[in-house]
């Protein structure tokens, strides 16, 4: 039985690539890589002629599976790598270590590069615990976010720079413009963090200097669980209460009826404006 050795690879800067990653990138019978020109330059910077290559990418990983498992198991070994970082991370790699865990082919796992690690710790935000996003889906980013909101950890997402922006907006609105870090072409020559005590204060300054919004991205934030949960309860029950047709005054009145002090008259008005304005008036 071969071995399957999963490689990390530069993000940006190609010195970031460990002694052992190019050992085995060296010795081993064949690179199994995204992209085959991504890989090579990797590869020639550093002299190494691979044996052999096989393209393993996102819409192709099932079925390029069973080729690497077989050359595996005929004792050959593997290395994995992705165009960048760690594979497996928002990248293919998953579907052939489920496999090799499942066939029992041994695997090891090179430790190196990956943006999520290196964006969360230059964030400054609190580092005790963290939950990786991956990239958010397109549609639907409201309700991918609500479960999270009464959790008070870092959050790490990866967004790309058209849809930067839009994100950011929901991030606010969810959970409670919270402190956030957009950590940009990392390890690269024009690395930025840029540094917010809110959501807002990033958001202002891609809107000042528009042609930051280049390059790869990881945005890092930090809630206050309590804070977020309240906000957007407050605001699915104004919501709720303005889809029945009830005029603000009434709106106030239950949600006073049901929470008390808690509920202030001048936040149930302006969540009912703003609600009444999205909903064109209707
Ligand atoms: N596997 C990679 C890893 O371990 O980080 C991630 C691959 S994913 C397809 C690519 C995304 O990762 C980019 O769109 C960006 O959000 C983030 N990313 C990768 N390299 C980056 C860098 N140098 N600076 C900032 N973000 C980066």
């Amino acid at each position: 039985m071969g071995k399957l050795f999963v490689v990390p690879t530069p993000i940006g800067n190609l010195k970031d690539v460990t002694l052992r990653a190019l050992e085995v990138l060296r010795e081993v019978d064949a690179v199994a890589c995204e992209d085959t020109r991504q890989t090579l330059k990797l590869l020639n910077h550093y002299g190494i002629k691979p044996k052999k290559l096989i393209s393993y990418y996102a819409p192709k990983e099932e079925e390029k599976v069973p080729t690497i498992v077989g050359l595996l198991k005929e004792g050959k070994s593997v290395a994995l790598v992705s165009d960048a970082g760690t594979p497996g991370i928002s990248d293919p790699g998953y579907r052939l270590i489920r496999r090799c865990v499942e066939e029992g082919i041994p695997i090891e796992v090179l430790p190196g590069p990956s943006a999520v690690i290196t964006a969360l710790v230059g964030s400054g935000l609190p580092t005790d615990r963290f939950v990786f996003l991956g990239f958010p889906p397109k549609k639907g980013l409201k309700d991918f976010f609500k479960p999270f909101a009464g959790l008070e950890t870092t959050f790490v997402l990866y967004e790309s720079p058209h849809r930067l922006l839009k994100t950011l907006e929901v991030i606010k609105e969810v959970f409670g413009n919270p402190p956030t870090v957009v950590a940009k072409e990392l390890t690269k020559l024009h690395e930025e963090f840029v540094r917010g005590e809110t959501t807002d204060e990033v958001v202002e300054y891609f809107r000042r200097n528009p042609d930051r919004l280049r390059g790869e991205f990881v945005v890092v934030f930090r809630p206050s669980g309590k804070t977020a949960k309240k906000d957007l309860d407050l605001k699915e029950e104004v919501e709720a209460l303005v889809r029945e047709g009830l005029p603000a005054k009434e709106v106030y009145k239950r949600l006073r009826e049901r929470y008390g002090d808690a509920v202030r008259r001048r936040e149930v008005y302006r969540l009912y404006e703003e609600l009444k304005g999205s909903r064109g008036g209707k």
